[in-house]
């Protein structure tokens, strides 16, 4: 495996990338896209701060990426979407800079109520300033958080230590959370009425982009201060320096700009303006941090395990991680057996019953669906892509939880139906997470999971698996091992021989001719 690591990820993150084995290049200068299109298709993983870019050609490029990892929080420098189509997982590092970022909010807040960069300047220029240099105290101030998520939160805890009242906009967090961190969940409305200082922690989308704008600005208090430590293009520059020229603003500190990197921008000419060169997530700590974070998500990728913190599939929280990853390579195993067994259907069932009823399921319908596709799809099918590349086929996912797992104590069922032939296969996880294959079309049976096997549904009648074994002996096939599982002696049952070798189609069109012979797939897991 071959990665490649761009724009100063820190040391520590790379020896984690080297400890397997794997082959590392760092490369310190910039590359253009076209450089990186040319590199990029001798990759497993890329992985990059915020500077390099990596577009929709690149992704198409690399051939052999499987993951590209963001060391830090924001992935607006990374088409998702791209790499989603080519299901390449995309992970960040979103714990490690919170505590970064949320001290330079502070740090920036600190500044524009003190004018610390304005005097500092002013008096290494030989003017001792006092007058001119009055400020406000944070105390009793109200302070505005949009977006609660991690910053914010971080933000607005270190606010309360200021004495500040905090009250916060975030559609998407309960009031009982809010409670819990002490702020007063609002409007944006009256966010932008009540609040004396206003700071952005939101992530850049559709919704957010140009969220502080002329209209926005408006509604808020005469002499605001606002800080951006989130992302360039929340705020509407060219608004925000009108309301700072007018003095409806009376301050703005920005870490982050429209256009990265810039060294010229009206707003730097404006005396009540503190700025800084996107500095939120550069401390000493952060960087060993997000670096960290990213490469053990890239090794646990490389070496086939599940991500922590995609984000384009469904991760695993970690107190759910230890409970769900059992079950993974079951759910896949699921997903490839019954793929195997039809291909008309149109919808894939999924029933979790029992100890695996009440845990996060997510994960697991991904893993049986994405079994399910490796069958249909000629594009690779990861985690990343198998739920997306199921629905453009068109097909329904349906899930459901029961209590009972009948003789089990976990059973995971996936049947597909919609088609002439409906099947299903169930398996289950015994102690020590020894899986196995349970039930066919509702007939029981007790398979190891894995190797090549036969299912032949047939009449329960003498003479059948005899000469099945016999016609597989004859091709110097081995047969491992061997179930029947049959409802009532003289109706429909099921034979599912384990061999060690795979099976001709020339051989299994002779089984299919045995008289009571209903069917016969060959399945590899
Ligand atoms: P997060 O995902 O933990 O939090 C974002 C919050 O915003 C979530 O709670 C979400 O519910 C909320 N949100 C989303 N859309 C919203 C909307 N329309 N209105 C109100 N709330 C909305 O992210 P985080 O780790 O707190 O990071 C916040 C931002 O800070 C990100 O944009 C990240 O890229 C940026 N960041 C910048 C630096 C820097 O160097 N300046 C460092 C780290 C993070």
């Amino acid at each position: 495996m071959r990665i490649l690591v761009l724009d100063g990820v820190s040391e520590k993150g790379i020896d984690i990338l080297r400890e397997p084995g794997f082959t590392v290049d760092v490369i310190e200068e910039k590359l253009s896209e076209q450089q990186l299109v040319e590199m990029i298709p001798a990759y497993d993983a890329v992985v990059v701060r915020s500077a390099t870019k990596i577009t929709a050609p690149i992704i198409a490029a690399g051939v052999n990426l499987k993951v590209i990892g963001r060391a830090g929080v924001g992935v607006d420098n990374i088409d998702v979407q791209a790499a989603t189509q080519h299901g390449i997982i995309v992970v960040n590092a979103p714990d490690g800079n919170t505590i970064a970022a949320a001290e330079h909010t502070l740090a920036l807040m600190l500044a524009l109520a003190r004018h610390v960069p304005q005097a500092n300047e002013a008096l290494k220029k030989g003017k001792w300033l006092r007058k001119e240099f009055t400020g406000v105290e944070l105390r009793d101030k109200i302070l505005g958080v949009i977006g609660l998520g991690r910053i914010g939160t971080a933000v607005a805890k270190r606010a309360q230590g200021f004495a500040m009242k905090v009250i916060g906009y975030d559609p998407y967090i309960t009031h009982e959370r809010a409670r819990e961190i002490g702020v007063e969940l609002v409007s944006l409305e009256d966010v932008y009425r009540e609040a004396d200082f206003i700071t952005v922690h939101l992530p850049k989308t559709k919704e957010t982009v140009n969220l502080i704008n002329r209209e926005a600005l408006a509604k808020m208090k005469p002499g605001v201060r606002i800080i951006n430590v989130a992302r360039g293009g929340i705020i509407n520059e060219q608004d925000l320096y009108e309301a700072l020229k007018t003095g409806k603003v009376a301050g703005a500190a920005l870490d982050v700009f429209e256009v990265e990197p810039t060294t010229e921008s009206p707003l730097f000419e404006l005396p009540n303006v503190v700025v800084t060169p996107h500095l939120g997530a550069s401390t000493e700590e952060a960087q060993v941090n997000v670096a960290l974070d990213v490469a053990r998500e890239i090794v646990t990728i490389l070496q086939g395990g599940m991500a922590q913190n995609a984000v384009n599939m469904p991760a695993i929280p970690k107190e759910d991680a230890l409970v769900v990853k059992p079950y993974l390579a079951l759910a896949e195993k699921l997903g490839k057996f019954i793929s195997q067994l039809t291909s008309e259907f149109e919808n894939i069932e999924i029933t979790y019953a029992g100890d695996v009823a009440c845990i996060n399921t997510a994960p697991l319908t991904t893993a049986i669906i994405k079994g399910i596709m490796e069958s249909y799809s000629d594009v690779p099918v990861s985690y990343v892509n198998a739920v997306q590349l199921a629905k453009g086929r068109g097909l329904r996912i349906m899930e459901t939880r029961e209590e009972e797992a009948h003789d089990y104590t976990n059973l995971i069922t996936v049947k597909l139906t919609g088609g002439p032939c409906p099947k299903a296969v169930g398996g289950t996880l015994f102690r020590d997470n020894d899986a196995r294959i349970v039930l066919i079309d509702g007939y029981r049976i007790d398979m190891v999971p894995e190797g090549y096997m036969l299912v032949a549904p047939h009449i329960d009648k003498p003479r059948i698996i005899g000469r099945v074994g016999t016609l597989i002996g004859e091709h110097d096939i081995n047969i491992a091992g061997m179930q029947v599982g049959r409802k009532q002696v003289g109706g429909r049952a099921v034979m599912v021989l384990a061999v060690d070798n795979v099976v001709p189609e020339a051989i299994l069109g002779e089984i299919a001719k045995i008289d009571g012979i209903i069917d016969v797939k060959f399945v590899s897991l």
